[in-house]
């Protein structure tokens, strides 16, 4: 068992390591039930703590919480729980925690997937919605005003695809001044970049099906937060029946070892990248937290730990971003990110696909916008590739 005074590597190399079994890599269980010991049966039967048990798949095996014991150990939390996919993690948080009748207020412009749940699902819940500027505290305060206050209040930092960086602090403290939770979807920021519960949010949100799986070959989501919190999103995960298959699981609890690793190296690349972009003339601009001009630079400086591995660029039109992503030879142009290898994709006609122009041109979502997940590959080969796509883009587009 991992100590919580080491340090974050240590902790997630052997933090999984409430198995009792001799291996030193987590242990695959694919059991969807189980022979029941004196204290499983009791638990079971007054229904009290059965979910720390192996009892039924459901609510969760060794195999789930040792992966989830290392989500807890990335972002210092008491608590974690694991899902079927990053949206039934958002999805029952959601319908967990936000109080009857009350008001939700949510980020502008967050993962599409999120805007579609929270449009679609909540008001006929009774919440009504607020949208507020998350790098702008007083933004949500001015638009709650002396209206009826959220009991939720959710954002994503790092945000998708230009890379603000919410003040999870101002947030925190006005959310609190209302009695209301911050929820934070940190999917980019993974825990390493800027790590919210520090910064006083109550709850951490993961598509882990991004950075820490790591390797592109699982959909699975996360919450992390005290055990009071975690135990009401676990009840809704248990009846909507959105946990996590053992497979899953161990896929994570192997991708997440590696975590700091692979994000200090797609963060750095990143960094490199975001300075050749922004120098090259092709290149209206460039958004990264790396670079002085980024709009949230000074949040930047104060709440992150890292600049991340996530950057978006912008070329002059939607036809020139097209033309870019397929005139690419070792990124590949495809959705997701957070993997091993290079991904590129274009917001409007990906992650943010279902908003309208309206919202797009409100939020800063550009035509001619392509999102980088910058991978492990070695840096000189990524920017060869990018650098040839753009002298393509430039031959194609002055004829
Ligand atoms: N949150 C963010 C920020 C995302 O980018 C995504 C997916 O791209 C999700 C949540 C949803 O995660 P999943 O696809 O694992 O359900």
């Amino acid at each position: 068992m991992a100590k919580a005074s080491r340090a974050l590597l240590t902790r997630l190399v052997h933090g999984h390591g409430a198995s009792t079994h001799a291996g030193v890599s987590p242990v695959l269980d694919r059991s969807s039930t189980f022979r029941l010991d004196d204290a499983a049966e009791q638990a079971l039967a007054t229904r009290e703590g059965h979910d720390a048990f192996d009892v039924y798949g459901r609510f969760g095996t060794r195999t789930t919480r040792e992966a989830a014991a290392l989500v807890a150990a990335l972002e210092g939390s008491e608590s974690a729980l694991l899902f079927a996919s990053g949206m039934g993690a958002i999805a029952s948080s959601l319908l967990a925690l936000a109080k009857p009748g009350t008001p939700v207020a949510v980020a502008a412009g967050v993962y599409g997937g999120t805007e579609g749940f929270v449009a679609g699902e909540l008001p006929a819940r009774g919440h009504t919605l607020i949208r507020f500027d998350a790098s702008h505290p007083e933004d949500l305060r001015a638009r709650v005003g002396d209206g009826p206050k959220p009991s939720i209040v959710w954002c994503e930092s790092l945000s998708n695809p230009l890379l603000e960086v919410a003040d999870l602090e101002g947030l925190a403290a006005l959310a609190h001044s209302w009695g209301a939770l911050l929820c934070v979807d940190a999917t980019f920021a993974a825990g390493m970049a800027q790590r919210p519960l520090e910064l006083g949010a109550d709850l951490v949100v993961h598509s882990a099906t991004k950075f820490i799986n790591g390797h592109s070959d699982v959909i699975a989501g996360a919450v992390a937060g005290s055990e009071a919190l975690v135990s009401r999103v676990f009840s809704v995960m248990s009846y909507y029946g959105s946990c996590i298959d053992p497979a899953g699981a161990w896929l994570l609890a192997r991708g997440l070892r590696t975590l700091p690793l692979r994000y200090a190296r797609q963060s750095e690349t990143a960094t490199r990248l975001a300075a050749s972009l922004d120098a090259h003339p092709k290149v209206a601009r460039v958004f990264h937290p790396s670079l002085a001009s980024h709009p949230s630079r000074a949040l930047a400086e104060t709440q992150l730990q890292m600049p991340g591995g996530v950057l978006s660029f912008e070329l002059s039109s939607g036809a020139e971003a097209l033309a870019f992503c397929r005139a690419l030879e070792l990124c590949a142009f495809a959705v997701s990110l957070g993997g091993l290898e290079t991904l590129v994709a274009i917001p409007r006609r990906s992650s943010h696909v279902g908003h309208t122009p309206a919202h797009w041109e409100g939020v800063g979502i550009r035509e001619g916008l392509v999102r980088i997940s910058v991978g492990i590959e070695d840096p000189d080969d990524l920017w060869a590739d990018i650098e040839q796509a753009l002298v393509r883009v430039g031959a194609q587009f002055s004829e």
